[in-house]
């Protein structure tokens, strides 16, 4: 070949590249995780740093940041007009306010899109024109829906048997005289008023599952977190656990409205779900506060290991060929976090990441086997402490130091963060005590005091801002 042809070859080559990376520029990171595990506050948290990266941004396990080649980013319109916008601004005015307060939290779906201005390294490009430019959608939304998908092979009798197994629990029987009483028939005419009723004192159920006895597989999810199906006779049915019926009960009976609902529940709700937001995200951060659960309990943090559990089964593609054909996901890196890290003392941190990795460790495995890339780390995305030493019979001890929700000036030492998934004696002696904490006064013109969060940024945007 002659000189030319090779000069082409490479040019074409090299246009290829160029083309194959502006497909790259944009992205969508999906947020998730169970209610009050730090959703809001990540959020806010990420695009206030990267809102402040190029001028002050203290974030140098970030390596595009740290490298000076943020230019800059901004809030600007989303694309997605139908999905409400992520309240940014209340958050910051709460978390600016006086007292400090923490962000309203998640209950439906919601987004920010952020154009982030970068110097490439890619030899081509910054030929080219300098500068690029990466869009980034950061989509919120509740892990409680993903606690939905089994119900996706379940029938209504199926689903029903399950939950009627789980009131064998007598805490969850005690709970449940509510809604259980009277007795109802499957062939009864289908009346609204008292079966809106019924379903109410069901979701009244649940919520007390979650209040009182701190549970996370709360299902039918969307009945606790409706988002904008709050009222809708898509949430208004229950599972059948009175005298079942003969045969298949006529239509306008309460049994066949019940069933009609619950299989529109699954086909609007938890499959309309993943057709329409999952399907689209390209990568994906967990967050999980195993802090709360240590406090609550051996119950508590064993059912919120299930529901972590359950959260994975979303990521694990291969186990059902039906759910590839159907959602063909696309996710490629996968990030879960311990969140609010700055309630233990720093050298308890290695053993929270050791926890988290154990929690989620049979997902991840699946989620390798996909090729989906994964991380697990600590952070707190605001961070509400500061790092101190206590004294107490004459000895000095790692403490931490904030404000209480209250504005009682505290000072103490959690406990220890136990490594691994706790066995049964460590729940007997455990002195875990963990307090919430109200925001630090912070200053509206700097970025938000933080634990980690670039390491965060670099994991999920670093190979885009190349
Ligand atoms: P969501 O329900 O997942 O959106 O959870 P939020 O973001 O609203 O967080 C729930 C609560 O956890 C907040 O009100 C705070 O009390 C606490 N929280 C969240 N993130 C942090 C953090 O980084 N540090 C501290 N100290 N507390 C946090």
């Amino acid at each position: 070949r002659n000189k030319f042809e090779q000069q082409w070859s490479v040019l074409q080559h090299k246009a290829n590249e160029v083309v194959n990376r502006v497909r790259d520029r944009h992205i969508r990171l999906a947020v998730t995780g169970l209610s009050r595990s730090g959703k809001t506050a990540f959020i806010t948290a990420l695009v206030n740093q990267l809102e402040h990266a190029a001028i002050d941004g203290r974030l140098p396990l970030w390596d595009a940041q740290r490298q000076g080649r943020i230019l800059g980013a901004r809030r600007v319109p989303q694309q997605n007009l139908h999905i409400p916008t992520f309240a940014y601004e209340r958050g910051l005015d709460s978390l600016f306010g006086d007292p400090p307060a923490w962000p309203e939290p998640t209950r439906g779906v919601a987004e920010v899109r952020l154009e982030i201005r970068y110097r490439t390294r890619h030899p081509l490009r910054r030929h080219l024109g300098e500068i690029s430019t990466l869009y980034v959608d950061l989509v919120d939304y509740p892990g409680e829906w993903l606690l939905d998908l089994p119900l996706l092979d379940l029938s209504y009798e199926q689903w029903s048997e399950q939950v009627e197994q789980q009131l064998r629990r007598p805490e969850l029987q005690q709970l449940a005289t509510a809604w259980l009483e009277p007795r109802w028939q499957a062939e009864q005419a289908f009346e609204e008023k008292p079966a809106s009723e019924l379903a109410m004192r069901y979701t009244d159920y649940l919520h007390a599952c979650k209040r009182e006895l701190g549970l996370h597989l709360i299902q039918p999810g969307r009945f606790v977190l409706p988002g904008e199906f709050a009222g809708a006779p898509l949430l208004q049915f229950v599972p059948w656990v009175w005298d079942k019926p003969a045969g298949e009960p006529a239509d306008g009976t309460l049994y066949a409205t019940f069933k009609q609902r619950f299989e529109q529940y699954k086909q609007h709700l938890v499959q309309g779900f993943y057709e329409q937001h999952f399907a689209g995200f390209d990568r994906q951060i967990v967050l999980v506060d195993c802090l709360q659960p240590l406090n609550a309990g051996a119950a508590s943090f064993g059912d919120m290991q299930q529901a972590i559990a359950r959260i994975m089964e979303s990521f694990a593609y291969g186990k059902s060929n039906w759910w590839r054909r159907l959602f063909s996901p696309r996710i490629d890196k996968l990030l879960f976090v311990a969140s609010k890290a700055d309630h233990v003392t720093p050298e308890q941190h290695g053993p929270l990441v050791s926890l988290l990795q154990h929690l989620v460790s049979s997902g991840r495995g699946q989620a390798r086997f996909e090729g989906i890339e994964t991380e697990c780390l600590a952070l707190a995305a605001i961070k509400a402490t500061e790092v101190g030493k206590g004294q107490a019979n004459g000895r000095e001890f790692p403490a931490i130091r904030g404000t209480s929700l209250d504005g009682e000036p505290l000072l103490l030492f959690p406990g220890e963060v136990p490594s691994q998934i706790p066995p049964a004696q460590w729940w007997q002696n455990q002195g875990f005590d963990f307090q919430a904490f109200r925001p630090l006064p912070m200053s509206a013109h700097q970025a938000l005091p933080h634990i980690r969060l670039d390491a965060a940024l670099e994991f999920l945007l670093g190979d885009h801002l190349e």
